[in-house]
């Protein structure tokens, strides 16, 4: 893939070779409907801290169980979605039903935060922050715990966009997240311009951790900047105890991955969450 315009890469992927043009027709028919046939659901992978190894928090990710075709991926469906005009509603839904669940977690005492991806075109819609207002007067509480996950490769082509949005959530006390960290350009800029809170690190740097010398060069590097520019990392992907060897030896940045857990329905996390 390209480094830069990764998701753009990915969609036109899809359109070409993993699905034919019938089936896109298809998928785009049975979007429209999804969101109002409740065939979406959030699954929540939990986050660790480097240190003790205690979950601190989760991330909510979108899954489209379809009536026939079963689960379909959100790297399918979410640009389709986007292109259609239909993340915002989708969005609003999402949102709702993250932080209904984070309430009902951090009541029980299982979680510390929650992540929410954030797609572009939501961002322009003013409903949003509506609908966050509301939510945040239900739960008052809240917003230290709720974290926004705003993809870098959405930012470049909407800057003042996205740093109006950003302000707004700032006000409202919640913390932002740069998400695919490294696999956009000017990565190191937008840490100037945003008001960001954590980094979510690609997968990407940390795959071939630490076998390749190059990539755990890079990633050191990044841990190193990271640190002294004081902001919060979480390193996404980890999938062997060697990497979070790696990481831990070298900076106190927060872990997620398949070494820990996928990506859970809530009933099914929670279940684990009782365990520990
Ligand atoms: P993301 O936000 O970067 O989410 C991380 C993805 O990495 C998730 O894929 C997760 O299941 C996967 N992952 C986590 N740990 C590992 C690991 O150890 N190894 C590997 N190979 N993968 C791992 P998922 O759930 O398929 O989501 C893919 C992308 O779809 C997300 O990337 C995000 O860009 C988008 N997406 C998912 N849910 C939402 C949502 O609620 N809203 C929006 N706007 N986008 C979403
Ligand atoms: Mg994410
Ligand atoms: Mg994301
Ligand atoms: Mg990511």
């Amino acid at each position: 893939a390209k480094k830069s315009g990764r998701n753009q890469y990915i969609y036109y992927e899809d359109l070409t070779s993993a699905s034919s043009y019938r089936d896109l027709l298809e998928l785009e028919n049975d979007l429209n409907f999804a969101l109002q046939n409740k065939e979406f659901e959030l699954y929540y992978q939990p986050i660790y801290s480097g240190s003790e190894r205690e979950m601190v928090g989760v991330e909510a990710l979108l899954r489209w169980n379809h009536p026939t075709n079963g689960q379909i991926s959100p790297t399918r469906f979410v640009p389709v979605a986007e292109e259609m005009g239909l993340m915002p509603s989708i969005g609003l839904w999402i949102l709702e039903a993250a932080i209904d669940q984070a309430n009902k977690w951090y009541q029980k005492g299982l979680i510390g935060f929650v992540s929410i991806n954030i797609s572009k075109t939501q961002m322009k819609d003013s409903s949003f922050i509506d609908k966050l207002d509301q939510l945040i007067k239900k739960y008052p509480f809240m917003p230290p715990m709720i974290h926004f996950e705003i993809t870098e490769s959405d930012i470049t082509h909407y800057v003042r966009e996205v740093v109006a949005f950003a302000k707004e959530l700032k006000k409202r006390k919640v913390k932002i997240a740069l998400d695919d960290f490294g696999v956009g350009t000017s990565s190191l800029l937008y840490l100037k311009e945003l008001p960001i809170d954590v980094i979510k690190i690609d997968r990407n740097f940390i795959k071939n951790v630490p076998e390749d010398h190059y990539d755990s060069v890079l990633l050191a590097g990044i841990l190193k900047i990271t640190k002294e520019l004081n902001l919060e990392v979480i390193i996404e992907g980890i999938e062997s105890p060697e990497q979070i060897e790696y990481i831990t030896s070298r900076s106190d940045a927060k872990l997620q991955g398949y070494y820990f857990s996928k990506p859970k329905p809530a009933y099914e996390l929670e279940k684990t969450l009782r365990l520990e």
